[in-house]
């Protein structure tokens, strides 16, 4: 199976994605993550790509895509994948489904988890002053909403026309947004 966990940053993605990591044996893919640990390693693409993420806009269609695809084959070996932060444009949310129609497969479902704009900023504030992650500084959030807004909401018709669209209310508890997360899964048949 495989799944997209959609909505904006600091929704609940990517601790969602960990525990269907562990609970279904699926492998996350986040394109966040991948990037990240580009910069760590102090490669070319990270170099490439430091700037735009700090400032907390988005990297190119190109490289996000090319992330994904040398990560493909191992979602396929193991109970399949959870797109954590991809796509998040209209041009990536095309040619992931090229790219899984290639290889006989597709996207299953899309959970969007919706949670309001206040409590992200809310939430992002607690994280900054824990983490210290450059991106979750106020500038920088507020370009990523303003990203999210206006280049991947507009991914949520797309996929409601396949008819793959499931909403989640993202505002609870860890917990209590797993167990809808779980129902949605069960309700789905895959
Ligand atoms: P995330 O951890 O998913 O919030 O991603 C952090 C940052 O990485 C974003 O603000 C973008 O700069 C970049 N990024 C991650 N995934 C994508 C994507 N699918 N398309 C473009 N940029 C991305």
């Amino acid at each position: 199976m495989n799944l997209i966990l959609f909505g904006p940053p600091a929704a609940g993605k990517g601790t969602q994605a960990k525990r269907l990591v562990e609970s279904r044996k699926m492998v996350q893919l986040s394109t966040g993550d991948m990037l990240r640990a580009a910069i760590a390693s102090g490669s070319e693409l990270g170099k490439r790509v430091a700037g735009v993420m700090e400032r907390g806009e988005l990297v190119t269609d190109e490289i996000v895509i090319e992330l994904i695809v040398s990560r493909l084959s191992e979602a396929e070996a193991s109970g399949g994948a959870i797109f954590d932060g991809f796509p998040r444009t209209l041009a990536q949310a095309e040619a992931l489904d090229h790219m899984l129609q290639h290889r006989g497969s597709g996207i299953d479902l899309v959970i969007r988890l919706k949670v309001d704009d206040q409590a992200l900023m809310d939430r992002v504030a607690g994280r900054f002053a824990e983490s210290g992650r450059a991106d979750d500084n106020p500038e920088s959030f507020r370009v990523r909403l303003d990203a999210y807004n206006t280049q991947t909401a507009p991914l949520l018709p797309y996929y409601e026309a396949q008819k793959k669209l499931v909403e989640v209310d993202g505002m609870g508890s860890v917990e209590a947004v797993a167990a809808s997360i779980d129902k949605a899964l069960g309700a789905s048949h895959r």
